[in-house]
């Protein structure tokens, strides 16, 4: 078997029910027998980063290990959003049921044709950046960028936390 490794996934959801579709995608993760789910951000609501014409989002960002390689989880990761009706449309950041990104995957950095690792937008956005803190101040990304230094220069504007549910 194959050494577990730590990895990041960041949530988000605009369409039928956001709350519940973040919290239906953590369940899934939590029992999901490839993943041992570590810990949970609180949800946040933001804005939409693409066109404005759509709701606002919620997101979270996870915790877990796994032994599946990358491209194993990001595929675990795809199935997830097309149980919960994930439809690809045309539009860059167009309203979606559920987006799962893997932000991190331990130390390793990934450029292939499927998957970027650290996640390319993970370095700006203040709808990940603000939930990965709450998870682990202290992280470190593979370049040596240090999460707290992100923060730094990332507004909160727009990034709104909610009351914890669940877990
Ligand atoms: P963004 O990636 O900027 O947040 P998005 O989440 O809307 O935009 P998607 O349409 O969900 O983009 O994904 C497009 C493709 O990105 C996926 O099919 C997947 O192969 C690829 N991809 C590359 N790196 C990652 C990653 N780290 N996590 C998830 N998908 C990734
Ligand atoms: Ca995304
Ligand atoms: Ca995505």
């Amino acid at each position: 078997m194959a050494v577990a490794v730590r990895c990041y996934v960041g949530l988000g959801s605009n369409l039928r029910g956001p709350v519940e579709q973040v919290e239906r995608a953590l369940d899934a993760m939590a029992r999901a027998p490839a993943l041992r789910l570590l810990a949970r951000s609180r949800l946040y609501r933001s804005r939409p980063m693409g066109p404005a014409d759509q709701p606002d989002y919620i997101n979270a960002v996870a915790l877990f290990e796994t032994a599946l390689a990358p491209l194993d989880l990001l595929d675990e990761l795809q199935a997830q959003e097309a149980r919960q009706g994930r439809v690809r449309g045309k539009v860059r950041w167009g309203p979606r049921t559920l987006d799962l990104d893997l932000l991190l995957y331990g130390d390793r950095t990934i450029h292939s044709p499927r998957l970027c690792v650290p996640h390319p937008g993970m370095y700006e956005r203040n709808f990940v950046l603000y939930p990965l803190y709450e998870l682990s101040p202290d992280l470190m990304l593979p370049d040596k960028t240090r999460l707290s230094e992100l923060l730094k220069v990332c507004r909160p504007e727009g990034l709104e936390p909610l009351e914890r549910r669940g877990m």
